[in-house]
């Protein structure tokens, strides 16, 4: 199998599987909840996990609040934090699981509005400026740090200081930069950020929103004072360790990373380049190190790539949906429906190799030429 599919997931480090295995043990029993010294070594690790997360982005362990994963952290940042009385901006790249959200805001009363993007996938400050003008209530702003299908790199600090301008709080779904970029939160003027384990080489089931201060979401569910009260339940402690153990591979690796991934996605598109004539790159040409996504007009992707089973590549039809709906990203930079069906995205990873990448390109032309 050629696993190109890093930005859906990311393999667990075997480092990371290292830290988490001791805590999976019938040995390691023990509620890091409870009041006994069973209990005060495993909140003794979840607290050590939680400085990790909090360095990767520059924020205080405190501000960490341990999740289900990204889905949650966004739900919970944009239900819990858009202000009373107030309203919400998000971009039209985001992910479901912040569009997802957008019904029942509005549901509830809260004006929301959604940003454009240009042809690259990135959002105007000046129209983020227009849209805080326009709404005159206290708001919430969450736009992507990268796009998960198109890699482009949102201008964030631009963005929070418009934000900050009209005292909006700022909130980034930060899920696919964090394995291959430096996001301060203090330096950016972020309050909000949700970030996700299994993007990050870490374990699937685990991720974190962090909450700088005046953000205080709140809380989704009732009962469970845990993590002061804003995310209730029993901390689980294997899966906690297991993404700071990721949270500090990524603070250590992310610049070499960054470099490998970001040679081998251009020599993917070199590669593509040369033996499919007609392809074409979608996104931005400087973003994430590890997204390559490209429209090779005419083909039906999903339906091609059902020849390539030991390819594991994404395609743009939605993959949440499940019904081969063109993929609202592609759509949002201005691709029609027919070249979003058309379009592939490949995610490379830490793991990715040379080899990989030259079979994957030579499988898909030898197929496309057949
Ligand atoms: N945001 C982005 C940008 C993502 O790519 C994903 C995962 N596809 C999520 C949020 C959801 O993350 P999780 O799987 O942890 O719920």
């Amino acid at each position: 199998m050629i696993y190109l599919d890093h930005l859906a997931s990311t393999p667990l480090d075997p480092l990371v599987l290292e830290a988490m295995l001791p805590w999976m043990r019938p040995e390691a029993a023990g509620n890091p909840h409870a009041a006994h010294p069973a209990g005060w070594r495993a909140a003794d690790a979840i607290e050590q996990a939680r400085g990790e997360v909090a360095a990767l982005v520059g924020a205080q362990p405190g501000e960490v609040v341990f999740t289900s994963g990204a889905t949650e952290a966004n739900a919970l940042a944009l239900l819990g934090g858009v202000p009373a009385g107030g309203g919400g901006v998000v971009s039209a790249v985001e992910h479901a699981s912040v569009l997802g959200c957008l019904p029942e805001l509005r549901r509830r009363g809260h004006p929301v509005t959604v940003l454009p993007v240009d042809g690259a996938g990135r959002v105007d400050p000046a129209a983020l400026d227009d849209a805080l003008t326009d709404m005159r209530h206290s708001s919430i702003v969450s736009v992507m740090a990268a796009n998960n299908e198109v890699g482009t790199v949102q201008p964030l600090a631009e963005l929070a200081a418009v934000a900050a301008r009209h005292g909006a709080l700022m909130h980034s779904d930060a899920v696919q930069a964090l394995g291959t970029r430096m996001l301060d939160m203090a330096a950016l003027g972020l309050h909000g950020l949700s970030l996700s384990g299994h993007k990050l080489y870490g374990p699937m089931g685990v991720g974190a929103l962090i909450v700088r201060p005046p953000f205080r979401p709140v809380p989704a569910s009732a009962g469970g004072g845990q993590q002061r009260g804003l995310r209730g339940g029993t901390l689980p402690t294997p899966l906690c360790v297991g993404l700071g153990a990721a949270c500090r591979l990524a603070r250590e690796r992310r610049e070499e990373d960054a470099r490998h991934i970001g040679g081998l996605r251009d020599r993917l598109w070199q590669r593509l380049r040369d033996r499919l004539p007609g392809i074409r790159r979608n996104g931005a040409t400087d973003g994430l190190a590890g997204c390559l996504n490209v429209t090779i007009p005419g083909i039906d992707a999903a339906d091609r790539l059902l020849d390539l089973p030991d390819l594991a590549v994404a395609t743009g039809s939605a993959c949440h949906s499940g019904v081969g709906e063109p993929s609202h990203v592609l759509l949002a930079v201005g691709l029609s429906a027919a070249d979003a069906h058309a379009s592939l995205r490949f995610g490379l990873g830490r793991g990715s190799t040379a080899a990989e990448v030259d079979e994957a390109a030579d499988r898909l032309a030898a197929l496309l030429a057949g």
